[in-house]
């Protein structure tokens, strides 16, 4: 079998290999991707830190074509990394298309970014002297992402990283190298210069920990769970390094009285399980008023029956299986947790057999739950939702609010006054009215508050904040 080796200095190179499996299969090797060591690691941010100086000053057409480029080739490979990235995380295939389709997107808004770069010129208090404010980019940035959006994050990270002249280090998890690898190729066929954009696939322990401990690398964009995310920020505070981390999230859906049942059942349906409840947006927490609680519980149960779990190639899949047997793990360990402190399983907890061997869960709903319980306040990262019963809007939003994360925050109404009072006052980075807690826009800003983010936000516009720094200049006439 092929080995899909690392690009250090716009080199191929690597012997060791991981296999990557997936989990719809475990059977089916997706392919063999190089296993980086410390000393790769050490020579790919040498690399990117040697291409610098020249890429920092190139031309924005050339970053322009070659950003273009890589967006018009994902879009036209759709469904073939498409289905890879079904294979290697066990999205279902339309799902994994979207995803792949929205990486091509962040791709062509950079390529149009590149093209707008601009800064300020204004006078100054003292005579006779000009001021100009100008961006920067930051040098060399490490690039660090997780297993649960395999083709999107990277996109997201990648693209504006070169879009305002950084040269990378890119690491995927170790779990799903597949998509990273292909996009890599793809920006290096583009015509990106040696050593501006590096890939070392491998361990976050070997990989992730030798881009911490560089004095080189000037900025680290992290995606991943918590804990890792304050290894990250302690390290980084070491070096006196600029770091953006996007974390876990326990997000709330308020459903009210006077909510139109479907909207409320479609968008808890959809935040709770879809993509396996794998997403850092997912609604784990439903907070549910009494009068609409009971009828509520009944029409998401008689959703869940009609959901199909099975192969993510399958047609007809509405729910992959669960990435691994670690994080499956981790599943029906809280599936345990919420029985013993007292939450009622409404609907599913049980494994699956399907045709092919993978790690098949059925969705699972808990009712009567309290926001104390450790499966209300902790991340479990699967297709395990509770719904928590409260007695007005009032409670609600103080429930929705007693959270350590704050990523994404929704609400089912048909009232404009409670909508209105919950975009103001729900502690999140985005708020959802009458939509799944997950699902954003590709060219808005992404991200959150108290324990789910740190930094500036990502996407959009709002990326230049990270991936800059600003410079102001005096000159006298
Ligand atoms: P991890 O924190 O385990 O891993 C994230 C990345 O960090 C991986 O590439 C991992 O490598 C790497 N890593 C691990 N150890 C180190 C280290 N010592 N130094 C540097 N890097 C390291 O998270 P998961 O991959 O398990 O992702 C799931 C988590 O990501 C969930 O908590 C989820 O909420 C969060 N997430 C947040 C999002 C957001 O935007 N807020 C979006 C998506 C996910 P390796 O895989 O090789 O171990």
């Amino acid at each position: 079998m092929t080995i899909y080796q690392n690009l250090i200095a716009g080199e191929w190179i690597g012997a060791d290999a991981t296999k990557n499996i997936n989990p719809s299969d475990t059977n089916e090797v997706v392919g063999l991707y190089a296993d980086g060591s410390a000393e790769d690691t050490k020579n790919a941010i040498a690399a990117a830190k040697a291409a610098f100086p020249a890429w920092s000053r190139s031309g924005i057409w050339e970053r322009h074509v070659i950003l273009k480029k890589a967006g018009d080739e994902i879009m036209a490979r759709k469904d073939e990394l498409g289905a890879l990235l079904a294979r290697e995380e066990g999205k279902t295939l339309p799902e994994a298309i979207g995803e792949t389709i929205r990486a091509s997107q962040i791709f062509e808004f950079f390529a149009g970014e590149v093209l707008r770069l601009a800064g300020e010129t204004i006078p100054s208090v003292r005579p006779n002297i000009g001021v100009e404010i100008t961006r920067d980019p930051l040098g060399v940035i490490g690039i660090i992402t997780p297993w649960n959006f395999p083709i999107a994050i990277p996109a997201w990270k990648i693209a504006p990283a070169l879009c305002y002249g950084n040269t990378i280090v890119f690491k995927p998890a170790e779990l799903v190298p597949a998509c990273s690898w292909a996009i890599v190729d793809i920006l290096h066929r583009a015509g990106l210069p040696k050593g501006v954009l590096n890939l070392v696939m491998g361990k976050g322990s070997v990989v992730g920990q030798a881009m911490l401990d560089s004095p080189d690398v000037a900025g680290i964009t992290f995606t991943g769970s918590t804990g890792t995310g304050k290894r990250v920020a302690a390290a980084s505070l070491e070096h006196n390094r600029k770091f953006q981390l996007e974390m876990g999230g326990k997000n709330p859906m308020v459903v009210l009285d006077d909510a139109d049942l479907n909207v409320a059942v479609e968008a808890a349906a959809n935040s709770g399980f879809f993509s396996t409840g794998q997403r850092c947006t997912a609604s784990s927490r439903l907070i549910v008023t009494e009068g609409i609680h009971d009828k509520f519980v009944a029409a998401l149960t008689a959703k869940l029956e009609t959901l199909i779990v099975d192969n993510a190639m399958k047609s007809g899949t509405h729910i992959g299986p669960v990435v691994d047997e670690r994080q499956l793990k981790t599943d029906t360990d809280y599936i345990e947790i919420g029985k013993k402190e007292g939450a009622k399983l409404a609907f599913g907890g049980e494994l699956l057999k399907r045709d092919t061997p993978g790690f098949y869960l059925q969705p699972t709903l808990f009712t009567e739950a309290t926001n104390q319980m450790r499966i209300s306040r902790e991340e479990i990262f699967g297709p395990v939702v509770s719904v928590i019963r409260v007695k007005d809007y009032e409670e609600a939003l103080a429930t929705a609010n007693d959270t350590p994360f704050g990523l994404s925050s929704g609400i089912a109404t048909t009232s404009l006054k409670h909508a209105t009072h919950f975009k103001r006052n729900a502690e999140a980075g985005m708020v959802m009215v009458n939509l799944p807690t997950a699902g954003v826009d590709f060219h808005v800003p992404f991200g959150g508050r108290k324990g789910s983010s740190y930094g500036p936000r990502e996407q959009g516009k709002y990326a230049a904040e990270f991936y800059t720094s600003v410079k102001t200049s005096y000159t006298l006439a």
